[in-house]
């Protein structure tokens, strides 16, 4: 199997050494970058598998970074895993590192990350070179902006296509209606309290003849999550 590339994104040298040293007797490939442009450089000649971002960093703070990521189009899908100085204030770091797929708090030890990386890439969705987004059985076609189970067609509405390929790049984290209604419709949309209930609604109707529909879970007094994997999950 091909090693997964990693692109480390960290200022402080002692960090970049350790994890150079340790992840050479893995199954990763490391690429280092010490800011925000030497990333930049890496990454507009190569994808990575995933990113590790550091949150203070001399050019741009990783969050920012982090944000930027996840408007670039041909990097947006990329799994990150933020490195964080603070362990205080647990809940507001969880808020802020929200696009981000994981975080570790600094000090970790390699083997700690190598967990944490080997697990958000198991989850990761698997991207065919022809743009191509696959989550168990669904298969979003990025390109004809259509989507199939198990090469059925379904018919969805613009909508409900931008719901599901939101929440197929955004599983297994909890949005609240607002959220979901800003990254699927945008801000400027005439939309009432009951609009992502009802779009929700609608998908889960055309999932559910394939049994796809348990994906997509309601969080009670919060909003709706969208889960790669689910109890008792029988081939979907
Ligand atoms: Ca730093």
């Amino acid at each position: 199997m091909a090693k997964k590339t990693l692109l480390l994104i960290e200022d402080e040298k002692a960090i970049r050494d350790m994890l150079r040293f340790s992840f050479s007797h893995h199954e990763f490939e490391l690429i280092d970058a010490e800011d925000i442009a030497s990333a930049m450089k890496v990454l507009s000649v190569q994808i990575p598998d995933l990113i590790i971002l550091d949150w203070m960093l001399p050019d741009m703070s990783g969050i920012e970074f982090l944000k930027k990521i996840r408007k670039m189009e041909n990097i947006k899908h990329i799994p990150v895993i933020m490195l964080t100085a603070k362990a205080e204030e647990e809940n507001k770091i969880m808020g802020l590192v929200s696009g981000a797929d994981d975080y570790i708090t600094k000090p970790f030890s390699p083997h700690e990350l190598a967990v944490r990386i080997r697990t958000v890439l198991r989850r990761g969705l698997i991207k065919s070179p022809d743009d191509k987004l696959m989550l168990d059985t669904i298969c979003v076609d990025t390109n004809t902006k259509t989507v199939s189970i198990k090469d059925e067609l379904l018919h969805l509405t613009a909508n409900e296509y931008k719901l599901l390929y939101f929440f197929m790049t955004h599983a297994d984290k909890v949005y609240t209606r607002d959220q979901l209604l800003d990254h699927v419709l945008g801000k400027s949309a005439m939309v009432s309290d009951r609009t992502i209930d009802v779009l929700i609604k609608r998908l889960r109707a055309k999932l559910k003849p394939h049994d796809c529909h348990r994906h997509i879970k309601t969080v009670r007094n919060t909003g709706y999550l969208f889960a790669r994997q689910y109890e008792n999950s029988s081939s979907c």
